[in-house]
Formats: structure tokens, sequence, C-alpha cells
């Protein structure tokens, strides 16, 4: 679904993302892991056409997405994005929260993209909240309703970047499950987390990044379990 190749990404002459390749097969999900400025907010942000990248190619089910000429709204359209901060707008009901980018960047329809909001919310267990605000829900459930909200175009790919890591401890269990369901239920992921707990339960490919590169990629089990690079290890032992 996703295919990255020699990536790169520079900020002022600082290298961020080295040439990497990365692909994301269809009901593939892919995690990323590595120190804290190793390069995996900056990756999901590239992919998602948030910050143009300096070298390389990202292609989207075949399409090249960072062709200059591509259109990134429409780009934008079939992949959703959720990010550490929920990002919800204070001043708007959770309903009108998930709906305003669908309605005004895309076009679509009120009636269907509130629809399929509900259908959305009820599946999270929050149909009731649909009218509420979000200083009236928890962090957890304002972190469902920021994937509710990724979700509501029926994106062909999911970007989650630390999505727990806001999060209250007990709150943390909620939006993970959440996280498993859509995974049982085939959507593509691609996702950077500290909690290497829910990496093991979720990855089929671990990819331990450092200084913007893959050092080393493969099966939980193994990246996590029996790393074979030196540096993966030092940081799994830091982090435990
Ligand atoms: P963390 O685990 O803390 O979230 P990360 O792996 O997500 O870290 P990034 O946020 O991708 O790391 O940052 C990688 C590097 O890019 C860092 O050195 C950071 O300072 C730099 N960087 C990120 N965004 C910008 C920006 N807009 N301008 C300049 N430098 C940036
Ligand atoms: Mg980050």
């Amino acid at each position: 679904v996703l295919r990255l190749r020699g990536v790169r990404k520079e900020f002022r002459g600082n290298t961020v993302l080295d040439g990497l390749d990365l692909d994301v097969p269809e009901h593939g999900v892919v995690v990323l892991i590595g120190a804290s400025g190793s390069g995996k907010s900056t990756l999901l942000r590239c992919a998602n056409l948030l910050e143009p990248i300096s070298d390389g190619s990202i292609h989207l089910d075949g399409e090249h997405i960072t062709d200059p000429r591509v259109d990134a709204d429409r780009v934008r359209r079939r992949i959703g994005m959720v990010f550490q901060s929920f990002n919800l707008f204070p001043h708007m009901s959770v309903l009108d929260n998930i709906s305003l980018a669908p309605r005004r960047v895309h076009r679509r329809e009120r009636r269907e993209v509130e629809q399929r909001a509900l259908e959305l919310l009820e599946r999270v267990g929050l149909a009731d909240k649909a009218r509420e605000y979000p200083d009236r829900l928890s962090g957890g459930q304002q972190q469902r309703v920021a994937i509710v909200r990724a979700l509501v175009n029926d994106p062909r790919l999911l970007l989650l970047d630390e999505v727990t890591s806001a999060l209250d401890p007990e709150l943390v269990g909620e939006v993970l499950s959440l996280v498993r369901d859509l995974r049982e239920e085939g959507m593509t992921m691609l996702l950077a987390t500290h909690e290497m707990g829910f990496a093991r339960q979720v990855a089929d490919t671990v990819c331990f990044l450092e200084g913007g590169r893959i050092l080393e990629q493969g099966p939980p089990e193994q990246v996590l379990g029996e790393p074979e690079q030196p540096r993966t290890r030092q940081f799994l032992q830091r982090i435990i």
C-alpha cells in the first residue's frame, strides 16, 4: 500500500531521514521504534505530505504521491493520521470535529459524512457523545474521537504517532484495544510508539530507527526478542 524509496529529509542542512526504504503491505501493521529524535514522527509526516521530502519517492497504491504535481488534499483523503495530542477543536462538537475536513476539504455530503461518523462512534462506544464538546470527554475518549476522525474517509492507510503517550496509564488500554480491533479488521497501519509491549502485540514488522535510518527490521519476536544489531539491543535495554 505504501512504499518509500530512498527518502531523505533535511531541515536546514540537518539530515533527519537518511535514504529510507520502507514497505507497508496491504493489511500490514508496521511499527517504528527508536530513540527520541530518530525520525519517527518526521517519517509519518512525510508520508502524509505534511512535510516535503528532500529526495527519494513515496508511492501510495502505486501512485507517486511525492510528485510535486500531486494534489495533497486528494492524497490525504486516502490516509488517516492521528497524533499524540488529539488536536480536537475545543469549540466544536465531537460530530463537527469528525466531519469538518471531509465536508470542507473533500467536499463530501454532510448527511453521508455524519452517518459514517455516527457508525464509527457507535463502534468505538461513543455514540452518545456525538453532540458533546471535547473538554467533556476523558483523554482516552478524545483520542478515540481523533481515531474516528482519521477513519471517516475510509482511508487506505492509517498513520498513528504515539497515540497513547499523552494518556493517563488507566486510559491507555482502551485506545490500544481499538488499535488491535482495527488490525483484526485488516486496516493497514504505520505507527510510531515508545511502548514495546504494544509494538509486540500489534506489529507484523518492527523497524528500529536511528539517525533517520532503519538499522534493523523484522517480526516483533526477532527485533524485540533477539535483536541482531548491538544498537537495537542497547536501545531496548535502556528503555526497559
Ligand atoms: P520522539 O520519539 O521524541 O517523538 P521522533 O523519532 O519522532 O522523536 P522527530 O520528531 O521525527 O523524531 O525528529 C527527528 C529530528 O528532526 C529531530 O532532531 C528534530 O529536532 C528534527 N526536526 C523535526 N521537525 C523539525 C522541524 N520542523 N524543523 C527542524 N527540525 C526538525
Ligand atoms: Mg515523534
